[in-house]
């Protein structure tokens, strides 16, 4: 059976849970139209059953769909996953032990089909052996100064430290960092 079929989410199930998440009740009309599941599951190209389905709202730099429900980011395949199978995972981004994963290893896919549970470790596992897929400018180049597990380290790391202390740390410019986080280098780590 497919996992959407016969669930019917109310608007109120979204907004409960995030404003549980974030500890403070939800103001009524503050801020942006709410996101509401309906909202949420517009900005969802869905096509057929096992193919990838593409969010049409904004992405990130490395290609995942983020939205926003009552002023705070999520990943939008999180919600739509949260959408598809209720109260299973925690959406805040601080309770990240479960995380979503993609099967599809395509970043803007939000086909519940096609996203699965996993542990941090999980998915850090799935971004290192992804990156031994040898490209042009990839860990495998012999010009390459980082490893796959470095890049994948930076990429977390980010959220904390600035490019300087990164480079710092990494031995390596600040340029190549930034090559890093951006795309321009290392895209063969997702
Ligand atoms: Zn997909």
């Amino acid at each position: 059976m497919h996992p959407l079929k016969g669930k019917k989410q109310s608007p109120e199930h979204i907004a409960k849970r995030v404003a549980s998440a974030a500890g403070k009740p939800r103001k009524p009309g503050a801020g942006k139209p709410a996101n509401t599941p309906e909202v949420l599951w517009s900005k969802v190209e869905k096509r057929g059953s096992d193919e990838c389905w593409p969010w049409r709202g904004f992405r990130n730099k490395q290609g995942y769909g983020r939205t926003w429900i009552n002023d705070t980011g999520y990943y939008a395949h999180r919600i739509i996953f949260d959408l598809a199978n209720p109260g299973i995972i925690p959406l805040s981004n601080h309770e990240r032990t479960v995380c979503v994963m993609h099967t599809c290893d395509n970043p803007p896919c939000c086909n519940p089909a096609h996203l699965k549970l996993g542990t941090h470790q999980d998915n850090m596992d799935d971004k290192v052996s992804k990156g031994r897929q040898a490209r042009f400018g990839s860990v495998n180049s012999p010009r390459a100064k980082l490893t796959a597990e470095d890049v994948a380290w930076i990429r977390i790391q980010n959220n904390y430290a600035t490019k300087r202390a990164l480079a710092l740390l990494h031995d390596v410019s600040e340029a190549t960092i930034s090559g890093c986080l951006y795309g321009r280098y290392y895209q063969d780590i997702p």
